[in-house]
């Protein structure tokens, strides 16, 4: 039987651990969404998500999980007779090609292999020898638990490609790792609150670019729940196209304000301190999956080069201390596992998680 009263600490890299201050935002009254509490609410909200990724452009808040935005990023940016390179470095990077083939755009797949990152060099050569409308892109792979070098390869579209559209999934990068939306020139970029916010799932938060709005007047078959022209015409009067779920703006509203109450330096430097200790724990014991440069400071995917049994031991760990960690994530499970440091995951956490594997594992 589940105890309800006393639920898993979560390590897994999403949904992430959420404190009981953050919960209790979600347990405020209902406003009308078309009221003037609701307005001030989002208006208040987005002002703030502005500040966090250093934007003048536009903030959505889309009552979806961030796969959602990943088929809104092709539909409303990418017409059904242009092509999008994918750039794939890991299982989220995969999906992303698949929906957009989902779509019925044209897709070509830039792959490297797991661990390895997207290189600038590697995107510059295949953009030159063809013709493409957009690139996705992966901040954070969650997969591997590498992060790309996301912002020389901006330099580099900036420099050489600056017609092609940069859609960026920064689901496990935002807030915990440094994104200046406009200076990097990307077009959209977005992650569900589940992950570095610290919020339960259920919400995500997009960020589209003036240019992207534009080019989306004249993509047809945008459907309607992520249409972007409807969340722009919505979001000018501080509202979403179709109610929004309003707890989670609550919560989001509440962590928004500890954000930048910290100072995003500090947040960022938070997030490096429990990498860096993940990573010495992980090289001490076992080794990296990817090359140390390109480790993230959001979650560490460890080798198992012991062999040990990581479903067993997830096991046995929830069973002693009601805690849980990831295995690796899909043809990954079992060779790697990964440990999420991210949102109110804070150093005494992990200290405690790696004095059980240590106790575990031997
Ligand atoms: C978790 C995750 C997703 C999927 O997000 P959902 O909110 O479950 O749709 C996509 N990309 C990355 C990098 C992720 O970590």
């Amino acid at each position: 039987m589940v105890d309800w009263k006393n639920p898993p600490r979560l390590f897994i890299p999403g949904p992430v651990k959420v404190n009981d201050d953050v919960l209790q935002q979600l347990a405020r009254p209902t406003l009308a969404h078309r009221g003037k509490e609701y307005a001030q609410l989002h208006g208040e909200t987005t002002d703030m998500l502005k500040k966090i990724f250093f934007t003048d452009q536009n903030v959505f808040l889309s009552t979806s999980s961030a796969s959602g935005i990943w088929e809104a990023a092709i539909r409303n940016c990418v017409g059904f007779d242009e092509t999008v390179l994918a750039a794939c470095c890991g299982a989220f990077s995969d999906k992303w090609a698949t929906v957009a083939g989902n779509c019925g755009r044209n897709v070509e797949e830039l792959k490297v292999d797991w661990g390895k990152p997207t290189l600038p060099e590697a995107i510059d050569k295949k953009l030159a020898a063809g013709k493409y409308a957009a690139i996705t892109l992966m901040y954070n792979e969650t997969s591997t638990g590498l992060t790309n070098p996301v912002y020389e390869i901006s330099k580099m579209m900036k420099q050489k490609h600056p017609d092609v559209l940069v859609f960026v999934d920064s689901v496990s990068a935002m807030v915990a790792l440094p994104l200046h939306f406009d200076e990097l020139g990307w077009d959209v970029t977005f992650a569900s609150v589940q992950k570095a916010f610290a919020i339960p799932p259920g919400l995500t938060v997009a960020l589209v670019s003036s240019r992207a709005l534009e080019k989306s007047k004249d993509v047809p078959g945008r459907g309607y729940y992520f249409d972007f022209q409807l969340f722009a015409k919505s979001a000018a009067k501080n509202q979403t196209p179709t109610t929004p779920n309003i707890p989670h703006i609550m919560a989001l509203n509440y962590q928004c304000k500890k954000l930048l109450a910290e100072g995003m330096e500090n947040v960022w430097q938070r997030h490096k301190k429990m990498g860096e200790f993940t990573r010495n724990w992980a090289k001490e014991k076992f080794a990296l999956f990817c090359d140390e440069k390109y480790a993230s400071n959001t979650l560490t995917a460890v080798k198992n080069t012991r062999g040990f049994n990581v479903a067993e031991t997830i096991n046995a760990i929830q069973e002693k201390h009601n805690t849980i960690f990831g295995n690796g994530y899909g043809k990954l499970k079992e060779q790697t596992f990964r440990i999420a440091h991210m949102g109110d995951i804070t150093l005494d956490d992990l200290k405690e998680l790696l004095g059980w594997l240590d106790d575990e594992i031997g």
